[in-house]
């Protein structure tokens, strides 16, 4: 018997192919991640990446489908405004099974089945018409793993492994009827890894699945801190762009702020409106912050080299930011008494730490804490001296 499994998403698929493993111990089981619904990319990311550490978990081989957006976006369209568990949901997984249904012939798979049928969102019926429909001479298990308290101990389970627990079904379109115009910091994608970003979650698991795969014990916490987000900014004189970065906690301007220099203090420029001031530095980098600074006056960093140009014009400015109570994780690797804390996060300039370098201190035997959203005043530190009496050496970004 050989079974393949369409797996949604991880929290779905930890008890769901636990217990696969269990009802069919002879059976060889593969699992199959296609899940082209899932928007954005990042948020695609992120759920294959905790798949993979289930699989892990479960000594399951996992394969990853195409992820072939633009089908998708076809075959659900004019069924944009429909609601959860309507027509665009039949046609959702009507696709998803169809290629795991071809993908299951081409492995010679005898029977297949969906993680979907553990979701408590999904109408198990009307999943299992559509999956023994189009099965053809595949065999559809259509395995009620809810009952008898299945959905309690998926819970339980998905809690005791720490997983990534979404809060929308996956696409676009459900996501805006669900969350409205909150929807937006779903679908942004930021360069880099910024405080509380789905990069820098996404970066933190993947350095867990690393970790686990070499059967080191991890611990991860979530915690709450005040984030600042930098929708846009920009510094000008006349036509010029001013290469420069914005000081955390900077409040937004409103629309085009047109600025004369008023005073000159030291290397700092103060204008004559909205607050604003440049800060010239010797080069234009972004340092992180050892506490939330109050004063919230719009504030650019800019090189040395542009003063003479900064003090021969006015300036306009743009600078639209946010704040908000975001969630972002501290990662524990290893049981030293010693923890080397390494930001998971990067500066607005880029620096930060690559896969690679945390891999390499993780294979030399280093206990390491990953900390998240490190830049904006330290919250995870902080956060992770209240849980923890370990000593905690944390490294500068790297240069
Ligand atoms: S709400 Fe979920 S099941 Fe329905 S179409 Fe969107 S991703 Fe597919």
């Amino acid at each position: 018997m050989k079974i393949l499994a369409h797996v949604c998403c991880a929290p779905d698929a930890v008890y769901f192919l636990k217990r696969l493993r269990e009802d069919f111990p002879q059976a060889e089981i593969t699992a199959f991640f296609y899940d082209p619904n899932i928007h954005p990319y990042e948020e695609y990311k992120l759920r294959l990446v905790e798949t993979k550490r289930v699989c892990q978990s479960l000594n399951i081989d996992l394969v990853e489908g195409e992820y072939d957006v633009e089908n998708w976006l076809r075959a659900v369209k004019g069924l944009e405004d429909e609601p959860e568990r309507g027509e665009r949901c039949k046609v959702c997984f009507d696709q998803r099974l169809s290629r795991s249904i071809e993908f299951a012939r081409k492995i010679g798979a005898t029977h297949y089945t969906t993680t979907l049928l553990m979701s408590p969102k999904k109408d198990i019926k009307a999943l299992s018409e559509v999956g023994s429909k189009l099965a053809g001479d595949i065999e559809f298990l259509a395995l009620d793993y809810r009952k008898g308290g299945g959905s309690q101990e998926m819970v339980k389970l998905s809690k005791s492994m720490e997983i990534y627990h979404q809060d929308y079904c996956g696409c676009i379109y459900g996501l805006f009827k669900q969350k409205g115009e909150n929807s937006m910091w779903d679908l942004v994608s930021f360069s880099g890894r910024r405080p509380g970003s789905k990069e820098e979650r996404l970066f933190i698991k993947e350095v867990r699945l690393f970790a686990e795969s070499l059967g080191i014990r991890c611990r991860e916490w979530e915690f709450s801190f005040l984030n600042w987000k930098l929708l846009r900014a920009s510094l000008r004189l006349k036509d010029t762009l001013i290469p420069s970065l914005v000081v955390p906690f900077s409040r937004s301007v409103k629309g085009l702020l047109k600025a004369d220099v008023e005073d000159v203090i030291g290397d700092t420029l103060i204008y004559n409106k909205g607050g604003i001031k440049v800060m010239l530095m010797d080069e234009l980098r972004d340092s992180p912050l050892e506490e939330i600074n109050p004063v919230a006056d719009p504030t650019f960093i800019v090189s040395k080299e542009y003063r003479d140009l900064l003090l021969s014009d006015r300036i306009s400015v743009e600078l639209q930011a946010e704040l908000s109570w975001d969630n972002s994780t501290v990662l524990l690797m290893g049981e030293d008494e010693k923890l080397l804390g390494i930001p998971a996060d990067t500066l607005q300039d880029g620096r930060g730490y690559r896969f690679e370098k945390v891999c390499e201190l993780i294979k030399e035997g280093k206990s390491i804490a990953l900390l998240g959203a490190y830049s904006l005043g330290k919250p995870s530190l902080r956060f992770l001296r209240e849980r923890l009496t370990r000593d905690i050496q944390v490294l500068d970004y790297p240069s």
